[in-house]
């Protein structure tokens, strides 16, 4: 049954991590307590750090740690400067303009003074789109910067530029030790993402409520169905998944449907929208769907077939912990997160192009008990590794080291 309250609050999670944890995490947290964190991100939903901060910044608060959250705000110039820079960071060969150096500068200035970072024990930084408002306050406590993504062979201008304002921080946090950007001044530490078990879109929903979901959304469920859930961005492919259905659908009567998200930092989305949209033009079996709803994304990782994530790059993707979390299998790419929650023939199935994706897809699709045994691996892997439970508990590992006692 979904949980009532949404606050979450640590007790409920025992159930997922023990008693001990509980005990654990609460003495973790004294010598934080009535310390004052803030985490500054660019968007409040539509991806997966808005995702992470949701619950974590409401469990950190719950710890007696006085926790916040702030948005950036800023122009559709400067999202388009900032999503060269996630590119370029990315290792994609960019052209960062002066304009886009300026319009990025200015607007960190801008939400610099409108944001009154001064009397903060410690401030985390998450990507690259905030990262320049350190400059502007007389640094009295530590500035961690936190990386949602690969940054082992970034674009050279994009990191010459961006450098000297990382060097003004004290920590940088990645998913892995691999992604670590090279020749930085601050030490790395290592920190994967997480989902938390008991939001609108993974808290376990009965046969009953998933089927009333789908079908108040008008999901046909009378064929299996792959499913892709991603922002409408080029890296995350949804045309290879188009391409990887074709290929399915000609030998198994199956739908593909895509959920996508516009998150409103990324200018992109749009055209990749419309993109996807001509490509699945005419073909009632695949559905595309823009909603934004934890519930009906539950309710249909729940009720996959299989779970396809074939992104170009990644920076962890937390879909795949999603789907595994509710036991459906996912095949997906080789690249950035993916293969710590995809284990080749163990949780899915890591795949190079469209063909091997089908193969991949219509093996799971054919027997029951393979999927069933992908799934429950799958499970037991995302409760091991990555529940928020771990990752609150890494915060307390880390964070103590940068606050003043
Ligand atoms: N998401 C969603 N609705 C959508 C598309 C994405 O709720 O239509 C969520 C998805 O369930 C996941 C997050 O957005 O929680 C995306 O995180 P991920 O790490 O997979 O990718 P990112 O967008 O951060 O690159």
């Amino acid at each position: 049954m979904l949980r009532k309250s949404k606050i979450p609050r640590v007790e409920h999670y025992e159930q997922f991590a023990g008693r001990k944890w509980v005990e654990r995490i609460h003495k973790m947290a004294e010598p934080l307590h009535g310390k004052h964190l803030v985490h500054i991100n660019a968007t409040a939903y539509g991806g997966g750090v808005a995702e992470l901060l949701n619950s974590t910044t409401l469990m950190m608060n719950d710890l007696g740690i006085e926790t916040g959250w702030r948005v950036l705000v800023g122009t559709h110039s400067f999202f388009k400067a900032t999503r060269k820079m996630f590119d370029g960071l990315q290792g994609e060969d960019v052209e960062l303009t002066p304009i886009d150096k300026s319009v990025y500068l200015d607007y960190n200035f801008r939400n610099a003074i409108i944001n009154h970072l001064n009397d903060h024990d410690v401030v985390i930084v998450h990507d690259p789109q905030p990262l320049a408002m350190v400059q502007h306050y007389k640094k009295k406590c530590a500035w961690i910067w936190r990386c949602h993504m690969d940054v082992s062979h970034p674009d050279k201008d994009v990191t010459s530029f961006l450098k000297p304002l990382l060097n003004k921080y004290e920590a940088a946090i990645y998913h892995m030790p691999e992604y670590a950007l090279k020749g930085l001044k601050i030490p790395s530490k290592v920190m994967p993402p997480s989902i938390d078990p008991l939001s609108a879109k993974n808290a376990k929903m009965s046969d009953k409520e998933c089927f009333s979901i789908l079908k108040k959304h008008g999901i046909p469920i009378d064929k299996p169905f792959i499913l892709h859930v991603a922002r409408f961005d080029r890296w995350k492919d949804q045309l290879g998944s188009i391409a990887t259905f074709r290929r399915v659908n000609q030998h198994l009567p199956c739908r593909l449907i895509l959920i996508g998200d516009m998150a409103n930092d990324d200018p992109m989305g749009a055209e990749i929208y419309s993109s996807v949209i001509a490509a699945a033009q005419g073909d009632p079996n695949i559905i595309v769907l823009t909603e934004r709803n934890d519930y009906l994304v539950n309710a249909l990782q729940a009720h996959a077939a299989v779970v396809l994530q074939k992104s170009l790059r990644e920076g962890f993707g937390l879909t795949v912990a999603e789907a595994l979390w509710k036991e459906t299998p996912v095949v997906g790419s080789n690249v950035g997160g993916i293969p710590l929650q995809v284990i080749d023939g163990k949780t899915g199935y890591l795949v190079r192009n469209p063909e091997e994706a089908a193969k991949r897809c219509i093996k799971i699709m054919k027997s029951k008990s393979l999927r069933k045994r992908l799934g429950q691996a799958g499970k037991l892997h995302i409760q091991k590794n990555f529940l928020i439970t771990r990752e609150l508990e890494d915060y307390l590992k880390i964070i103590p080291k940068y606050c003043p006692r």
